[in-house]
């Protein structure tokens, strides 16, 4: 088989021959593979002909300045007489390889039947790959999830959106499919990974209804319309395999005897239960601070971590697309950016879970506090483009020796954000951001927001070194994108929930200080994003197993 990198197409050639529909959304038509073969032929003087097997590995494109933009892509394919052909050739961008370089776990179905089901904790992605693990391996899971149905849920989300009262246990955070199901769905992942288990992640996407162009895109996303359904599937999926779901349940507490969990106790309809639990998959996301501060409480050992916290910031999709890709912006997938800037010691300004045409919402979970992120759909048809612009904090910003001094922290930022618009979003404009004064009225962009949101004064909500380093950073950026740093660019508060604030502590096992619990996902501080936290999670179902 022959391994090629840098095959390189201009967006020009293909904008010409392709379909202006399959180029939009990233997916690889026939005559984007023919040209491909053009280019291979071109490359290693062959006919297409002789290639078979063509697989696409990798597609990115590269739209540097100063350059023609093109697609790079990564590929495999089989023809005769490889190895001659790759000596002739002479260059490391074309190798030969006997087998395919990822190595698959195989791993048997149980045999013995546990005294007691595998309990899972959470159906955000660590969740529910954990348990989707398990149950093809016959293990019959129990999963509790404090919020509700993925149905359910989103009926709570809109009405809280339109006014509504925020339901403190089903809202953006918590319910089925996580935190990632009010989405753009960003699949990518810089997580190490030699057995494939990032591949096995966005294959099972695909194997549950997302497009099959998220194997090789280097930007893949599902957004929020379809991962609603992929959820839905795989929850199903589970319990033909034998699982059960128990929704509005929460994990209260656990119960353990000589360091060894053996009860958990549930809250379901204000009415408290213990079951009888040995093995533990706790994969409760970075929002279940009730829960974090019990686990402390009952003997799980946590340290603090650093994470980000800032604003949201929106543009005209249109002025990013022309920026990043100039005439054919219209022709290509919808385009995103990623702008970083270093600050004197040791904290850096950055762009944060950049959201194509997409929308900024109202993604609190605790009553009188207030916190926003963003989401696209698949389309990401929205007219303006989204991102976090954040600054990190670490354990020295919290102050205090409290290992959930962080927690803390969110809060105290996020209660400030309530509070300045009674409950709304505040949103303020760029150039009233520089300048520290309240915004009075909006300027050309219109804000994309799902919740109620009022004009205020964002850089009063944050910390004033994280303020100052926005400000800092957007001067540079301005110097990136055109019209980055546009006076009427709106920023919206308070985006406080990055990553997790803490890690609870495994070992080599992936057990906590307690033995039978396995901590996992992003909220035990092992995972950042859909992908990684899925991959925790599968590696979590592969230690119960062996
Ligand atoms: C609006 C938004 C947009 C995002 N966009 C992206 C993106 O585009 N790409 C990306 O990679 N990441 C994105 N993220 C981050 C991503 O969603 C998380 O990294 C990911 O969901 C973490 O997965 P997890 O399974 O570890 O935790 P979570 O997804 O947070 O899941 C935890 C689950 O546990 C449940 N739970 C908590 N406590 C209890 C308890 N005591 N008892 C029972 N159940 C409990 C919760 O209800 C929740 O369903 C986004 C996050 C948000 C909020």
């Amino acid at each position: 088989m022959i391994h090629m990198s840098q095959v390189k197409i201009p967006v020009k050639k293909l904008v010409q021959k392709c379909p202006a529909d399959l180029l939009r959304c990233g997916r690889i038509g026939k005559e984007e593979e023919e040209l491909i073969k053009q280019e291979i032929r071109r490359i290693l003087g062959m006919t297409t002909e002789r290639i078979r097997n063509l697989t696409i590995i990798k597609k990115s494109i590269d739209a540097r300045k100063g350059q023609q933009i093109h697609y790079n892509y990564r590929l495999t394919f089989s023809c005769g007489r490889e190895q001659m052909l790759v000596k002739r050739y002479g260059r490391s961008d074309v190798i030969w390889e006997k087998e395919p370089p990822i190595m698959e776990k195989h791993l048997s179905p149980r045999m013995i039947k546990p005294k007691h089901r595998t309990v899972v904790v959470g159906f955000g992605p660590a969740g529910m790959f954990a348990a989707l693990e398990l149950a093809r391996l016959g293990y019959e899971p129990l999963i509790i999830e404090r919020g509700y149905d993925v149905e359910r849920r989103q009926k709570e989300v809109e009405a809280f959106w339109n006014g509504g009262k925020l339901n403190p246990e089903c809202n953006v955070q918590f319910g089925e499919g996580g935190a990632g199901t009010f989405s753009d769905g960003k699949l990518n992942t810089m997580i190490k990974d030699c057995f494939g288990t990032h591949q096995k992640v966005l294959q099972t996407f695909v194997d549950f209804g997302a497009p099959s162009e998220i194997l090789y895109l280097h930007k893949p996303h599902i957004g929020t319309d379809r991962l609603k359904d992929i959820v839905k599937a795989i929850r199903n999926e589970i319990i033909a395999l034998g699982g059960e779901f128990w929704f509005g349940t929460r994990l209260e507490d656990i119960v353990a005897k000589r360091n060894e969990l053996r009860e958990i106790i549930l809250t379901r309809e204000g009415e408290t239960f213990h079951l009888a639990c040995e093995k533990l998959v706790l994969a409760i996301g970075h929002s279940a601070r009730d829960t974090l501060y019990q686990l402390f409480e009952s003997g799980i050992n946590i340290l603090p971590k650093p994470f980000a916290i800032g604003a949201r910031i929106e543009h005209p999709q249109d002025m990013i697309g022309r920026n990043q890709y100039g005439e054919y912006y219209k022709n290509l997938p919808v385009a995103d950016y990623k702008v970083t800037h270093p600050i004197t010691g040791k904290r850096g300004v950055y762009s944060f879970c950049m959201c194509p045409g997409g929308y900024v919402v109202n993604a609190s979970s605790e009553e009188g506090r207030l916190v926003v992120n963003g989401m696209s759909n698949f389309a990401r048809d929205g007219v303006n483009a989204n991102s976090a612009i954040v600054v990190t904090v670490s354990p020295e910003d919290f102050g205090g020796r409290n290992p959930l001094a962080g927690v803390e922290f969110q809060r105290k930022y996020e209660r400030a954000a309530y509070l300045q618009a009674g409950g709304k979003i505040p949103v303020q404009l760029l150039g009233d951001f520089m300048k520290n004064q309240k915004s009075t009225s909006l300027g050309d962009i219109v804000p994309q927001i799902k919740g109620e949101y009022a004009l205020g004064n964002v850089r009063e909500i944050l910390p004033k070194v994280v303020g100052d380093s926005i400000a800092e950073g957007i001067s540079v950026f301005g110097s990136r994108i055109k019209n980055f740093d546009r006076e009427d660019a709106v920023f919206s508060g308070i985006e406080s929930r990055t990553s997790s604030p803490v890690r609870i502590l495994r070992n080599e096992f992936m057990l906590s200080s307690v033995r039978g619990i396995y901590p996992c996902g992003e909220g035990a501080g092992y995972a950042g994003g859909i992908v990684s936290a899925a991959v925790d999670g599968i590696r979590v179902a592969e230690k119960i197993i062996l």
